[in-house]
């Protein structure tokens, strides 16, 4: 039995065709995970649906009734690039309301995994990019709303920029600046960090991506970290490192949403950045022991992963699984 929860639902597929984004992903997750007795049926936890009221936290009305009412546009249908149904919408709920959950649990546990979620593309007024609600942001402001936390940090490390997200939490970028310690090497000069000296008060965004990569707007997170094409594990890992103490020295969160994305996996075909497996593992390691130190409850979501295999994404997003195992097993922190 793991030392945590983990949060799935067999409605988290999304039946939305032939489609890049193999949403049944999260199935094959669940059946690895017990085929390799890495977690077991009790350590899973079913969640409900969000509410309208929950998503209107994030959302206008106005997307929210369109979304429910199925009056997108076309162009807006297009924009999301997944098609629209009912079902659709219910399984966005679903995830939501399981990254609500894992919320939760993650202020009771020290840690919780929806096994799901991670969909930081979309905005408070639309949906783009695989992404119809920002789950994790919503569950941010349930918990805030409900009282249970005031300050969230986000830590996305999806291949693509987390542009809804910063769009929901961010503010006007007042300037920019290299980070004082972060110049590895080994990194182009074209890549770089950029700094947004006024994050919002309440939640601190961070996200490592691709540069050249979709989203080509990238509005800022409180910390970007763009990375060059082809950027390494060992220089990965540097950069991650490294903004997790800036922002950890900036703010003081009462929860990290991290966003573990698949997609900087060097055989995906989304991503154009050049991580192996056990670089991605380390990378889940390195968050969670930096969480685990500071006592700062970590709840994760699973956002992009398009391996050319879709064993591999699978693989990855298990081994986050492992990763947290074996961090919070540990009784003591090592000294
Ligand atoms: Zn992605």
């Amino acid at each position: 039995m793991l030392p945590f929860k983990l949060v799935y639902s067999e409605k988290y597929f999304l039946p939305i065709g032939e489609h890049v984004f193999r949403a049944d992903k999260y199935r094959l997750i669940r059946e690895r995970l017990l085929g390799e007795h890495i977690a077991d049926e009790s350590d899973f936890l079913t969640p409900q649906p969000a509410s309208e009221s929950d998503i209107t936290l994030v959302h206008s009305p106005h997307y929210v009734s369109k979304l429910m009412e199925g009056a997108l546009s076309a162009r807006e249908e297009l924009q999301m690039e997944i098609p629209y149904s009912p079902q659709v919408v219910d399984a966005f709920m679903l995830h939501t309301g399981g990254s609500i959950l894992a919320a939760e649990h993650a202020l009771q546990d020290g840690l919780c995994i929806n096994i799901g979620g991670g969909f930081h593309h979309a905005f408070p007024e639309h949906g783009e990019g695989f992404c119809m609600i920002n789950d994790f942001a919503v569950a941010i402001r349930v918990l805030q709303n409900r009282g249970r936390i005031r300050r969230a940090m986000t830590v996305d490390c999806d291949v693509h920029q987390g542009n809804g997200t910063a769009a929901i939490f961010g503010g006007a970028k007042q300037h920019s600046a290299m980070l004082p310690s972060s110049s590895p090497a080994t990194l182009g000069s074209r890549s770089g960090v950029s700094m947004n000296q006024s994050p919002a008060e309440d939640v601190f965004t961070i996200s490592l991506h691709q540069e050249h990569n979709y989203p080509y707007t990238k509005p800022p997170s409180s910390i970007d970290v763009n990375l060059p094409d082809g950027c390494v594990d060992a220089d990965y890992l540097a950069w991650l490192d490294n903004a997790l103490s800036s922002g950890l020295r900036q703010f003081d969160p009462e929860l990290i949403c991290y966003v573990a994305g698949a997609d900087p996996f060097c055989e995906d075909q989304l991503g154009g950045l050049n991580l192996t497996m056990e670089g991605l593992k380390q990378r889940d390691e390195l968050v969670f022991r930096v969480a685990r130190a500071r006592g700062i409850p970590v709840m994760v979501t699973y956002a992009g992963g398009y391996a050319n295999h879709v064993e591999d994404t699978v693989a990855i997003h298990c081994n986050t699984v492992v990763a947290a195992a074996e961090v919070y097993k540990a009784t003591a922190s090592p000294r």
